[in-house]
């Protein structure tokens, strides 16, 4: 097999109770007992014989067909157990999910083991403060300035209430400054793009930041642009932690910068591409949750491509579950290179953001063979910056790429509150990438 992953007999218990009950019980996952080989067969086995959750399916069957017997959603929004919330995704279809916050909490608290950082200052009451945006979580204020006291909830303090950050004023910028240094939280949670931006202006005005115990990344792929402007004013520790709303906190990266899959809370079942577009190692991520007895999700696509880890283990000696290298960003930002092999967001954000002088980038590729890159870059000589870029783009996806370079003085988030680094404008369809071969084994 292709790595040294470990998981507990906990862990089959687990999936094993979950599957059983979802087929046995749940309307949403009625039509998938004929894909069962049956209960002679090994667990592992009879999860690979299953169809992918979608978005769709969550929508059609949403949502008595995710409980099982003896759990009902009236009553549990009643007794206030559980309520109702909406994902903002731009390129996927909205849906509405069930929030069990306790829940939520406990896969949180789970995946702090998987960083020592978040395990020596990720208390459960610690103080925290979060840079996103309020379209995904905290208030939202577009017209008036929230003071302080209205952006606090419980441990949290919500640094931004702007939906578009191609807004913030310095002032603004300086009372971010101004009340990290004041709530010293002991974690920030920050949307990687929004915290870059801080960052530069920080860099830029030559002021001094408070230094968390812990940075994580959330909400977004973090470029490796981000990690270089946000390096250049916060020298605390960063790591990244990968959930959805629908599965909780899945994988996070340990203090040795590889991945942990969060398995006391999640089933990972990695399905590999085809060799010619980065399998067997890159694999599209469905995740099964664990102990959340008022939303059963099996084999959710998340819509996220991740890279197993080549070796298999870690420095840091955690061993528990899948180890992957790096989260490879969405299918939906993947782009195609001319022979239409699949290029992900990580490949081109590596490539990317070697670029000198560039402050944030977003590449969209209109037709086979089409690149346009929007940059945002302060550099004088842009004839030599697009020749630069050009290079580089060729490099990825051929010679004969027609590529355009388009400078902006800003880029903006997408309607969804997160911002877009690449994508296609037209659809690819995953199945068409997917190993089948691999997949029926
Ligand atoms: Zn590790």
């Amino acid at each position: 097999m292709i790595c040294h992953r470990q998981f507990s007999p906990e862990y089959y218990r687990k999936s094993l109770v979950i599957l059983e009950t979802s087929l046995d019980q749940l309307h949403a996952y009625r039509s998938w007992r004929a894909f069962d080989p049956g209960s002679e067969h090994p667990v592992d086995r009879r999860y690979a014989a299953m169809p992918a959750l979608t978005k769709s399916d969550i929508r059609e069957h949403f949502p008595q067909g995710f409980l099982p017997e003896g759990y009902d959603v009236e009553h549990g929004l009643n007794s206030g157990e559980i309520h109702l919330v909406k994902t903002s995704g731009s390129s996927d279809i909205r849906v509405t999910n069930i929030w069990n916050q306790e829940w939520w909490d406990a896969s949180e608290r789970a995946s702090w083991k998987l960083n020592s950082h978040a395990a020596r200052v990720a208390t459960g009451n610690h103080p925290e403060a979060i840079l996103a945006n309020p379209r995904n979580v905290g208030f939202i204020s577009d017209s008036v300035d929230l003071p302080f006291e209205k952006r606090r909830l419980s441990r949290f303090l919500y640094l931004n209430e702007k939906t578009d950050p191609t807004t913030w004023t310095p002032g603004l910028m300086d009372r971010m400054i101004k009340e990290l240094d004041i709530y010293k939280p002991a974690v920030l949670e920050a949307n990687p793009s929004l915290l870059a931006r801080l960052s530069r202006y920080a860099a830029d005005a030559d002021k001094k930041v408070y230094q968390p115990g812990l940075i994580v990344f959330t909400y977004e792929y973090p470029s490796r642009l981000h990690y270089r402007q946000i390096g250049r004013v916060f020298t605390a520790p960063a790591a990244s932690s990968y959930g959805t709303t629908e599965a909780g906190y899945v994988f996070m990266q340990c203090e040795a910068g590889k991945f942990h899959q969060n398995s006391e809370f999640c089933r990972v079942d990695l399905q590999p591409l085809k060799p010619e577009h980065g399998g067997p190692r890159l694999c599209r991520m469905l995740v099964t949750t664990f102990n959340n007895p008022w939303y059963y999700m099996v084999r959710f696509d998340v819509g996220d491509l991740v890279r197993l880890d080549e070796e298999g283990r870690c420095p840091c000696g955690r061993h528990s579950g899948f180890i992957v290298s790096g989260i490879e960003g969405r299918f939906t930002n993947a782009t195609l290179a001319g022979d239409g092999r699949l290029v992900t967001l990580r490949r081109l954000d590596d490539a990317v953001s070697d670029l000198e002088g560039i402050e944030q980038y977003r590449l969209e590729q209109p037709a086979a063979g089409e690149y346009v890159l929007h940059l945002a870059s302060r550099r004088k000589d842009k004839k030599a910056l697009s020749s630069e870029a050009t290079e580089v783009l060729c490099k990825l996806y051929g010679q004969k790429s027609g590529i355009s370079i388009a400078y902006e003085e800003d880029l903006a988030p997408e309607e969804s509150g997160k911002y877009v680094l690449a994508k296609t404008l037209f659809p690819l369809d995953i199945a068409e990438y997917l190993d089948t071969a691999c997949l029926s084994r």
